[in-house]
């Protein structure tokens, strides 16, 4: 079963480079979108082949515009060959593609995101698994995605503040670490405890500037992705229902965005947080020992340094609060000891 987005993405891989589709679809796929597809991820000097499979797949040449099958027509239609073994994968492969957004870019940065059907509980392959003919078309018509253009303008500005963030971070660590008290004071407001003597801070400093110039660096690459966690969202409803975001365990640079976050209290704050956060999970295996809610002040008692350094919600609010994004009133109540 395909749990996550990299699974699908070198399953899609997979079928087109070994399948055979319809002429023309055949050679596209094999030339553009092979090229598209690159080892490392999504190649953003050919998201116009994306646009391309996308529009031809929603308008295709001599299609009745107000069939509502149109789609479901056009990707069966690419998909078939004499042999009907493995249209259920090659279905799945247009249709996974069908979903995938290049959405903004800014200097070295892009931004992906993958918002399958609503209505799906699986990958695209293991939902059309065993499928007849009339199923498929019947499951392929789904097109209501999990994302919204609102959620999607938020993973591009969240990113955007993510990485402006980083910078500045960086540019506070560097006083820190030349001894500027004001600098040093943020480092330890959320990473040091009563047993942090001044060697044991530039040690804290060094680790977090490395860590920060690498969330930093996913934050501006042209790979990061955002999407659908649909496995967990089905068959783990009520914690995707109270979960921001999370990641998997796999090669390419995914932000799974769960239900939290799309609703409306995924603030602008919010997202900037959640994503240091996730990509402290990511880049630096960090773990969530606590959440703010529990409080983060780090303590010798209940909370020692190196456990806060491990946790990946002092990176997001130490990176909101160097940046000048809480309020008094927030820091207050995030400084707690859990
Ligand atoms: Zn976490």
């Amino acid at each position: 079963m395909i749990e996550t987005f990299t699974d699908a993405y070198r399953k899609t891989q997979d079928v087109i480079t070994k399948e055979t589709f319809e002429k023309d679809w055949d050679s596209f796929l094999k030339t553009k979108i092979k090229k598209l597809m690159g080892d490392d991820g999504l190649n953003d000097a050919e998201a116009a082949s994306l646009t391309k499979l996308q529009n031809d797949i929603k308008y295709p040449k001599g299609a009745a515009k107000t069939s509502r099958s149109v789609e479901a027509d056009a990707i069966l239609e690419a998909a078939k060959q004499d042999d009907a073994n493995k249209l259920q994968d090659r279905a799945a492969a247009l249709k996974f593609l069908r979903h995938v957004y290049f959405i903004s870019k800014r200097g070295a940065q892009s931004i992906w995101v993958c918002s399958p059907p609503k209505r799906y509980a699986n990958w695209t392959y293991d939902e059309f698994a065993g499928l007849n003919k009339v199923e498929l078309k019947s499951r392929l018509a789904h097109k209501t995605e999990i994302f919204s253009t609102g959620n999607m303008n938020k993973m591009s500005a969240g990113t955007q503040d993510a990485l402006a963030w980083c910078q500045k971070v960086l540019i506070s660590l560097a006083s820190a670490k030349n001894k500027v008290k004001k600098d040093r004071d943020l480092v330890s407001r959320w990473f040091a405890d009563e047993n942090t003597d001044d060697a044991k801070l530039d040690a804290l400093i060094e680790k977090l500037t490395a860590g920060f110039k690498k969330i930093r660096d996913v934050c501006n690459s042209n790979q990061l992705v955002f999407s659908d966690d649909t496995v967990d969202r089905s068959t783990q409803p009520n914690l995707w229902k109270t979960t921001y975001a999370l990641v998997h365990d796999e090669k390419l640079h995914v932000i799974y965005v769960e239900k939290v976050l799309l609703g409306r209290s995924g603030t602008k704050l919010e997202w900037a947080i959640t994503i240091v956060h996730e990509l402290s999970h990511r880049e630096i295996k960090t773990k969530d020992h606590f959440y703010s809610e529990s409080g983060l002040k780090p303590n010798a008692g209940s909370f020692p340094s190196d456990k806060a350094l491990e946790n990946a919600d002092n990176w997001g609010f130490y990176a909101a609060n160097v940046n000048g994004a809480l309020t008094k009133g927030k820091i207050q109540a995030v400084l707690k000891e859990p």
